[in-house]
């Protein structure tokens, strides 16, 4: 039997599409933060989500939830040295669908109860400041499963989400290892069998299903799960519900540890009513060695410092060879208002780097209106420009004699404020 802990891996691969209906819906004043600025920091926010059609529970059940939800805290604390925040009052959602309506998604229902409560507390999947603690009033019996998520992908791109049956808080036993597991993955952390660790055997991570490290109500575990280098490593890169928490090699992994080469990221998720947290990009240059295009936005941004080759078709960019310049059309699901955008050009500080790039957007009258040009004094650069707001954005990127550019990754910038951050960023 399994144990009833699962991730959540769902791939994102639909093109965004325009949505300003969406983005005027949601504007913030002129004043405050866009719409989609992402939190500076995440609270773990406990819910009640009680579907259509079912009674809503007496309130013994929050000061369970919230006991659980100390105790989880505290010990990411014992664990890290540093925790998270929540918020100690238990709020309440009522469903929008019954309880059979949710079911037939399974696991993929934490994305309709989370996008219920984005609804319901008037947040977007880009500017909520909470990971969704829900706990789906179920009468009958232990559905859902718990499962955790963070709502964009990766590990520091704002919000996430998780569920758990009411059981599970009042009938089963193993709550708070549940809890942990859950809130884990919520922050960004996949199972530990992405870096080749048995899912099912004695992991010491609380991202395993190791069942010794089951509660039972609020008696710990006889061995109760840590944390692996890697859980550490992941949390680390979340500044956003983790802001004090810092990764050293030499201090979190023992001496005859090896540790995984990078971090993993867990993927996008889609979420109904929200547009995607995506950028359509297309180029006229192609895509060689494996690589695709849609790597340069949103993606795993990794240095390639050499002096060893190291060339990743699944996180970089590797154009075909053009006669003159490169192009990049970006595309936001809305208008975004853009003061900076920096570039990661070439692998192995030594092949295909941009030499220049110019950034332009569209203009009413249909010729494109050049925002900034930069020459590439290394690798990485960046274009600064006057705040403008557009939908399009346009890259011409000049190669060097290789007639060919690697990307590594694009960031966005308006003002201080970095927007669609990246699902990894291991780059400066
Ligand atoms: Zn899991």
């Amino acid at each position: 039997m399994q144990p009833k802990l699962h991730g959540i891996v769902i791939l994102l691969l639909t093109l965004c599409v325009s949505d300003t209906a969406w983005a005027q819906k949601t504007a913030a004043g002129k004043n405050e933060a866009k719409h989609y600025f992402p939190p500076e920091r995440l609270s773990v926010m406990p819910v009640i989500f009680t579907p259509k059609g079912e009674s809503v529970p007496k309130k013994d059940l929050d000061a369970v939830i919230l006991r659980h939800l100390k105790w989880t805290q505290r010990r990411y604390g014992e664990l890290l040295g540093t925790t998270f925040e929540i918020e100690d009052k238990v709020q309440r959602v009522g469903g929008k669908k019954t309880l059979p309506q949710y079911r037939k998604r399974e696991g993929d229902a934490v994305l309709d109860f989370a996008a219920e409560c984005l609804d319901h507390f008037k947040y977007n999947r880009f500017n909520c400041p909470h990971v969704f603690l829900m706990v789906i009033v179920n009468p009958k019996d232990d559905w859902p499963l718990g499962v955790g998520c963070a709502l964009n992908g990766g590990y520091n791109t704002g919000p996430g989400a998780l569920m758990m049956s009411t059981d599970v808080f009042t009938k089963l036993p193993n709550t708070q290892s549940t809890l942990e597991h859950e809130i884990g993955h919520s922050f960004g952390l996949p199972h530990v069998d992405v870096y080749g660790i048995d899912l099912n055997g004695n992991s010491r991570s609380l991202m395993s299903y190791n069942r010794q490290h089951w509660t039972k109500g609020f008696e710990p575990a006889v061995s109760p799960a840590t944390m692996i280098p890697e859980d550490i490593r992941g949390l680390a890169l979340n500044d956003r519900a983790l802001p004090n928490l810092e990764f050293s090699e030499s201090n979190d992994v023992p001496k005859d540890y090896k540790l995984f080469w990078t971090p993993i990221p867990l993927n996008r998720c889609k979420l109904d009513g929200q547009p995607d947290y995506a950028i359509d990009v297309r180029t006229n240059a192609g895509a060689a060695f494996d690589s695709k295009v849609e790597n340069c936005v949103v993606g795993h941004f990794r240095p390639s410092p050499g002096p060893e080759v190291f060339y990743d078709a699944g996180s970089m960019w590797h154009s075909e060879a053009v006669s003159s310049t490169v192009t990049l059309d970006l595309k936001f699901p809305f208008p975004v208002e853009l003061t900076k955008i920096r570039l990661y050009s070439g692998h192995s500080e030594k092949y295909h780097p941009v030499k220049s790039f110019a950034c332009s957007v569209p203009s009413p009258n249909g010729t494109p209106n050049t925002l900034a040009r930069h020459e590439m004094k290394s690798f990485n650069g960046e274009v600064t420009f006057t705040a403008t707001e557009s939908q399009d954005w346009h890259l011409a990127l000049t190669p060097g004699e290789s007639k060919t550019v690697v990307i590594r990754g694009l960031r966005f910038y308006s003002g201080i404020t970095e927007i669609f951050p990246p699902q990894l960023c291991l780059v400066e």
